[in-house]
């Protein structure tokens, strides 16, 4: 088995990819993370990467003295080439948010393989990371529990031959309720997601519904689908976990125990399908498998997604920069739940960025013009 790079390796799916990498006997030659030198120090001693990237000056130095003993080099901030270049084969990018994208632009442009689990590189910048999977002539794996279905079914058929993607989602814990139930959630009552254990981000992204509009686009640049093309189920038990409608009216479903640890080693064994890491799924004893329609009145994640696309290039940018600010805030106690959803509607309609063509240093421009946005009108 070939070495691979963690990147975002203290995060939620970044410990999980390790546990994989352990679990499969797979070789890390790189990690990175943002700060969190203590757990990134323990995964150093245990996978003797040859290069370790962390993101914050302090942090750097810290680390730097911590693992002398080593035979490790410890990079700073923009030395992202430096640290895919020790990977063999694969780079999984685990890293939250749009600092992931750094990640995805390195990985294509050395021609590597990359299992994707920062969904933000493709929302943002799907034009952009598709062109470069073409131009380099590699490949992307999601690590997205969806996107891995999709990616499975499609195998049933042609590009051509395919009728619609269908997405599902669990509704996450606020399912069945009503803005007027909205108005006072507590973070605790957001966070507590009732099938995926998940980091804090997406935890908020699922509960609003965003994380389901992020996907719809994320699915439209991986298999280059368009968007009236992709639909969205509420399926509560999370048990299918995408599915693919052929022309024939043939539906194609993955289905499987609800745990990244499966869609994580999938991506990292591709081709292959490995002995599993999951619990095995027994469908007698789940019984009943439910879909429903989204209450779009009540979740507006999925419509601000689609009217991002409609707006212009860089909307889709505005519109998770926005979100990833008003997320923060929400946690850290300082707006209400129904706050981000109207907020991202009111950033979307005063954005004025129609027409510009997406460009590294325009995404790096839109997404700073979005957060001052935000931060200037809560
Ligand atoms: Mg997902």
């Amino acid at each position: 088995m070939k070495k691979i790079v963690v990147t975002g390796s203290t995060g939620s799916v970044g410990c999980q990819a390790l546990a994989a990498a352990r679990l499969l006997g797979i070789g890390v030659s790189g990690l990175s993370a943002c700060s969190n030198v203590k757990l990134l120090e323990q995964q150093i001693r245990e996978f003797l990467p040859k290069f370790v990237l962390v993101e914050e000056e302090k942090a750097y130095r810290n680390l730097k003295a911590s693992v002398k003993d080593l035979n490790v080099k410890i990079l700073c901030g923009s030395a992202i080439a430096d640290l895919i270049s020790v990977a063999e084969d694969l780079v999984i990018n685990c890293v939250v948010g749009i600092a992931g994208l750094k990640t995805t632009l390195a990985t294509l442009n050395a021609g590597k393989k990359l299992a994707l689990a920062n969904k933000e590189s493709l929302v943002v910048a799907g034009e952009l990371v598709m062109n470069l999977v073409t131009q380099h002539a590699t490949q992307i794996l999601p690590v997205d529990s969806e996107h891995s279905a999709i990616f499975q079914c499609l195998m049933a058929g042609k590009k051509e031959e395919v009728k619609a993607l269908i997405l599902t989602a669990s509704g996450g814990p606020f399912r069945g309720k009503t803005r007027e139930f909205l108005k006072n959630v507590s973070i605790n009552q957001v966070l507590k997601h009732p099938n995926w254990q998940m980091g804090k981000k997406i935890s908020v992204d699922s509960a609003t519904l965003m994380n389901k509009g992020f996907e719809i686009l994320e699915a439209m640049w991986l298999f280059g689908v368009d968007l009236k093309k992709i639909k969205v189920v509420v399926h509560p038990q999370s048990v299918v976990h995408s599915m693919v409608e052929f022309v024939d009216n043939s539906i194609i479903s993955q289905m499987g125990t609800p745990d990244m640890a499966g869609v994580i080693a999938y991506a990292l064994t591709f081709p292959r399908r490995i002995k599993s890491v999951v619990k095995e799924l027994d469908l007698v004893k789940i019984k009943l498998l439910e879909f429903e329609e989204v209450d779009h009145n009540v979740f507006r994640g999925i419509s601000l997604a689609k009217k991002s696309v409609t707006l212009g290039k860089l909307y889709p940018c505005v519109l998770n920069a926005a979100n990833e600010q008003l997320v923060e805030l929400f946690l850290e106690g300082k707006i209400k739940f129904l706050e981000i959803d109207e907020m991202l509607e009111m950033c979307l309609e005063s954005a004025n960025l129609k027409n510009v063509e997406i460009t590294e240093e325009a995404l790096v421009q839109a997404d700073s013009w979005a957060r001052e946005y935000v931060l200037s009108h809560v």
